[in-house]
């Protein structure tokens, strides 16, 4: 994390040598506010002002998104030493600004109150969630290396892993979402005989089936089977976190975002993250700074004011989902609701025990009949959009076995339960009787 006080060079111990316009007491820098009396804050609380000084700024309240290319050093030696931290000779990292392909101090301000959510040492931001996890992936794989990962992943995860990967000589085994520890470890072994396993890869809950991964398990199985120092366990964080699931507390060592969904949540912007312990983060860093994956200034600020109220807006959303969700479930036109918050099955209900604190708000609604009866309830919603993507502030709903999921092949769509009378749905933050209203005026279409 960086200190933005030290990129300015505008520190108490500077004072003396810097012009009296930097002398002026507004600008200087306050130290940050992390607990009081022994109260640790909370994300919720320091997601308004962590790792930024008005000061610094004009007494700007709010961070100015800095539109600009690089960085204007001090002196040369200065030059030289961010340059030795940048390119991996002196360890730790750069020690201030430089260029923007590698960082800025609206993506370091986003990187730092993001990491809160998770108590993460480190967080890095991305372009797009798909940037985040191909350059997590590029850093910790070679040609010859097996990729573990729990199943179904997003569809560009499952390209990305077996399509692109794969050109270059890495190889992957799956193994089911709702695994046990039995089954994890056998698919383990499997892969140890094929090549160096180098990491695990899971995605919790799975999408669109939720069903949920034993990410302690997992963890145990890796402890027992891998070497824990060289084969992390990667977890696909987008649907709980960062609120309701926090990985890193159970076994896993790198979270992955697409932060364009509950993140952003205003379906105004795309973006990824990847939280972990700067040990795994630094190699991911290299990559990032070597091909440019990370994110612009724009969308950094933009996501700094969504993160202001990530708490409030999926805390409603999860309430809202769970009135929307029981009321659906006992309408007669429905089949079923396949909901975080109605374990399929006592393990199902362990695994969610053990490690979620909310259900989410994205769930899957199987109506009584086929494809015509889904297409006729989704073209009669009225205030839920018809549209694929999820955890915005706006309902939406999309019917996944013609949309995101039509390239899956029938069998496969079959056993992953992606039926033609399921309708996917991402409930907002809107008036709870208002959606209420809106479902039941659309399910008497059908
Ligand atoms: C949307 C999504 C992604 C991809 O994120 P982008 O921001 O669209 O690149 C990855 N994983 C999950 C679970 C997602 O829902």
């Amino acid at each position: 994390m960086t200190d933005h006080t030290a990129d300015t060079g505008e520190n108490e111990a500077d004072m003396s040598s810097v012009p009296a316009a930097a002398s002026d007491p507004r600008r200087r820098p306050k130290p940050d506010v992390l607990e009081i009396g022994g109260r640790k804050l909370h994300p919720s609380t320091l997601m308004m002002g962590h790792g930024y000084d008005p000061m610094l700024s004009e007494g700007s309240l709010k961070p100015p998104i800095f539109l600009t290319s690089t960085f204007v050093f001090e002196n040369a030696a200065a030059g030289k030493r961010h340059f030795e931290g940048v390119t991996g000779k002196r360890p730790g990292g750069s020690e201030g600004l430089v260029y923007s392909r590698f960082n800025g101090p609206n993506q370091e301000i986003a990187e730092d109150r993001l990491g809160l959510w998770e108590d993460a040492e480190e967080a890095l931001l991305f372009s797009s969630g798909m940037a985040a996890i191909a350059t997590v992936l590029l850093a910790l794989v070679r040609p010859g290396d097996v990729i573990v990962h729990s199943a179904p992943l997003y569809a560009a995860t499952e390209t990305l892993i077996a399509r692109v990967l794969g050109k270059f000589g890495v190889h992957f085994v799956d193994f089911p979402a709702g695994a046990s520890h039995e089954e994890i470890a056998a698919t383990v072994e499997r892969a140890r005989g094929m090549g160096n396993v180098a990491l695990i890869y899971l995605e919790s809950p799975a999408n669109p089936t939720n069903v949920l991964v034993d990410v302690q398990a997992v963890a145990e199985v890796r402890n027992e089977l891998l070497d824990a120092a060289k084969c992390p366990i990667v977890i696909d964080n987008t649907f709980l976190g960062p609120l309701w699931l926090k990985p890193l507390q159970h076994g896993a060592d790198i979270v992955v975002y697409s932060l364009t969904k509950y993140a952003g949540g205003h379906s105004d912007l795309v973006a990824g993250g990847a939280l972990g312990a700067k040990k795994w983060l630094d190699p991911v860093r290299m990559i990032r700074n070597t091909v440019g994956t990370i994110l612009d200034p724009n969308s950094a600020w933009m996501l700094l004011r969504s993160l202001e109220t990530l708490e409030l807006r999926m805390s409603r959303a999860g309430e809202n989902a769970a009135i929307v969700c029981k009321w659906l479930a006992e309408h007669p036109k429905t089949e079923k609701v396949i909901y975080l918050g109605f374990p399929a099955d006592e393990r199902q209900a362990d695994i969610y025990r053990r490690h979620c604190t909310g259900a989410g708000s994205t769930f899957s609604l199987y109506l009584k009949g086929g494809e015509a009866e889904a297409f006729a309830f989704l073209d009669a919603l009225k205030i839920a959009k018809l549209a694929v993507s999820l955890g915005g502030t706006e309902t939406l709903a999309s019917h996944p076995a013609a949309m995101t999921h039509l390239s899956v092949a029938p069998a496969r769509r079959a056993a992953l339960g992606i039926a033609d009378n399921m309708v996917r749905i991402s409930i907002g933050v809107e008036n709870v009787g208002d959606l209420l209203a809106d479902f039941e005026q659309a399910l008497a279409v059908v």
